[in-house]
């Protein structure tokens, strides 16, 4: 494979952001108004390819994968984010431009200027530590950056939830706590039946720094995620069923022995050296390379990198990326994380919830319990306001050490207080009680996907140039079921009933469900060039031979080889075509 650094398109981003708002795909937003950094709009061909990207993932991820899917609000109390850690944490490290005021992202600017990986895991004060030593200036009117102040800036947009100065809340930086926070109602739906998934596509906010690359680093953008609830103590994800896909491992030793030397490994092979450290994030690897495969991510230009330690978040244990190579740099497209019991324990003790699912035993189990009923009757007059707090020491101690208790008195602290209490007055038994299963805080799997980039590594990967009848010609090679059209429509020209039959063939391929375009305007090299543009894989024209035979030429994008087929069996060959049961060209 060529790597990045050797490959010739350094422009794929321009061309396609001009491609972009050509041909309808995607372009900022609010521009009439001078435009706003970060904000895009998917335009007509845009809105598509997202909506089936969308829909591919909903079928292998929820779908194929017997996961439940909710949609829970973007707006977030406060509360809510406090308990998860993002108010604290969420945050960027900010450098202002004295000069011509730019928001400049430190860590990028380090890492853009020096030799410095992972710069997003310094302290701030080491960050400016680095701008000072090594000179960095303004990228964009080039003032010198030294002895300026590095900042924590918090990425969330800040709301009032109702109206005057209303509840503190924040739009959603993910989708993910929506999911957490209904986690005991959740449970409920799974007949608290571990492992259980559920996932959500939403919006996502955040007020990126510095926006930038078109659709890559946008401050609202389209998340899907999956969490998955698994058994701590049961680490048995469907491996076999993922168990010969092959991935490109970026892992932690490769990357700082210097740089490009990938590990390609099946996934068995990877979980069982212990390469990926968690049989579940091996598992969604696998899917996730399949489900890429599938909708046109360019194989050679993706990699799994391994979060380096420090990069990864405090309570992740194993963390991978999906990384897609894109003029030349590697893009996260999607993050594999072990999340632990974090979200949910943090949810339960800001709550005072229950976060966990009862987990029955094989065979009951007889266990003999101590408890105590202290007689406030005694206690009262003796401790005075001291004794609630040593009635429940008491109760503690019987649980954790009843054997304290086999004397006549026992010593129970409060506080740093030391008394001694009368057994008598404890109302200390024991007693048998039999146990049919404990409750358990599951862990969590989490698979979280960026659309809105997946979308643009589609486009990248896609877009390809050849020459056509001495001229060049820009198509994009997307997969025929992902494309944002299906089948293009022409009639040879409006007129002599060439429209009507076009018309009434672009509804009868409309009624079978398909995406169909109709076009007519301007010469047939034209509007071929055009559904190129789109990535309309099959093109049909109604030409005089149609009034004659009943035929029509259908048309393979990638090649461009044509076919005549019977008008009435368009449908079935489209369908055969989809299904890579037929190709186009056997006869011309
Ligand atoms: P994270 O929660 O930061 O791991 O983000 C999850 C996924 O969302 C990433 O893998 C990206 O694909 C996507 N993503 C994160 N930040 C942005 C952004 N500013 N613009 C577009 N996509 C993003």
């Amino acid at each position: 494979m060529a790597e990045p650094h050797e490959r010739a398109a350094r422009r794929e981003g321009e061309r396609l952001a001009e491609l972009g708002r050509r041909r309808g795909f995607f372009f900022p937003s609010y521009e009439v108004y001078g435009g706003v950094a970060g904000l895009y709009t998917y335009g007509p061909h845009g809105a598509a390819l997202k909506r089936h990207v969308e829909a591919a993932w909903r079928d292998r991820f929820t779908v194929k994968e017997d996961n439940f899917e909710i949609e829970g609000p973007t707006i977030t109390p406060k509360a809510v984010l406090d308990a998860s850690g993002h108010t604290d944490g969420f945050d960027d490290m900010l450098v202002t431009c004295p000069s011509c005021t730019a928001s400049i992202r430190a860590d990028h600017l380090i890492e853009d200027h020096t030799d410095v990986e992972d710069a997003e895991a310094l302290p701030p004060a080491k960050a400016g530590t680095l701008i000072t030593e090594h000179e960095l200036a303004c990228p964009s009117c080039g003032t010198p950056l030294a002895d300026e102040p590095v900042e924590s800036f918090n990425l969330m947009f800040e709301t009032a939830i109702g109206p005057g100065d209303g509840d503190p809340g924040y739009l959603r930086p993910e989708t993910a706590q929506s999911i957490f926070v209904e986690f005991p109602r959740l449970a409920e739906y799974a007949r608290s039946s571990l492992p259980f998934g559920v996932t959500q596509i939403g919006t996502g906010y955040r007020n990126e720094i510095s926006p930038r690359k078109g659709l890559i680093r946008v401050r609202e953008f389209t998340m899907a995620e999956l969490e998955t609830f698994v058994d701590p103590d049961r680490n048995d994800p469907p491996l076999d069923r993922v168990a010969d896909v092959s991935l490109r491992l970026y892992p932690i030793d490769a990357q700082r022995d210097d740089g490009t030397a990938y590990r390609e490994e099946s996934v068995a092979d990877a979980t069982d050296a212990g390469i990926i450290g968690d049989p579940w994030i091996g598992y969604y690897l696998g899917v996730a390379r399949r489900w890429y495969d599938r909708i046109g991510v360019d194989g050679d230009r993706l990699r799994f990198r391994q979060h380096l330690p420090d990069e990864r978040s405090h309570y992740a244990s194993d963390c991978w990326d999906a990384e897609a190579e894109i003029d030349g740099d590697w893009i996260e497209i999607a993050g594999f994380a072990h999340r632990g019991c974090y979200d949910l324990s943090h949810h339960a003790e800001a709550s005072g919830e229950e976060f966990t699912v009862f987990r029955p035993y094989d065979e009951p189990i007889e266990r003999e319990r101590a408890t105590v009923s202290p007689d406030m009757a005694t206690l009262g007059p003796e401790f005075g306001t001291d004794a609630p707090s040593i009635a429940a020491a008491l109760e503690e101690l019987a649980e954790t050490e009843p054997g304290a208790f086999a004397d006549e008195t026992v010593l129970v602290s409060v506080d740093g207080a030391r008394f001694e209490v009368p057994v008598d007055a404890t109302g200390f038994t024991r007693e048998t009680v039999t146990e049919t299963g404990e409750h358990v805080m599951p862990d969590v799997i989490e698979p979280s996907f960026g659309i809105g980039r997946t979308v643009y590594t589609l486009l990248v990967h896609a877009l390809e140039t050849d020459v056509v009848d001495g001229e060049e010609r820009t198509f994009l090679a997307l997969d025929p079921s992902i494309a944002p059209t299906t089948v293009a429509i022409f009639p040879l020209m409006d007129r002599d009933g060439l429209g009507e039959q076009a018309r009434d063939l672009a509804a009868s391929l409309r009624s079978t469900g398909l995406e169909v375009d109709y076009d007519d305007a301007g010469n047939i090299g034209r509007r071929y060039r055009r559904q190129d543009e789109i990535g309309t894989p099959y093109c049909v024209t109604v030409d005089y031979d149609t009034l004659e035979d009943d035929t029509v030429t259908v048309r393979d994008r990638d090649t461009t080889a044509q076919e005549r087929v019977a008008a009435d069996e368009l449908p079935s060959v489209i369908k055969a075509l989809l299904a890579g049961d037929r190709s186009i060209g056997a006869d011309g």
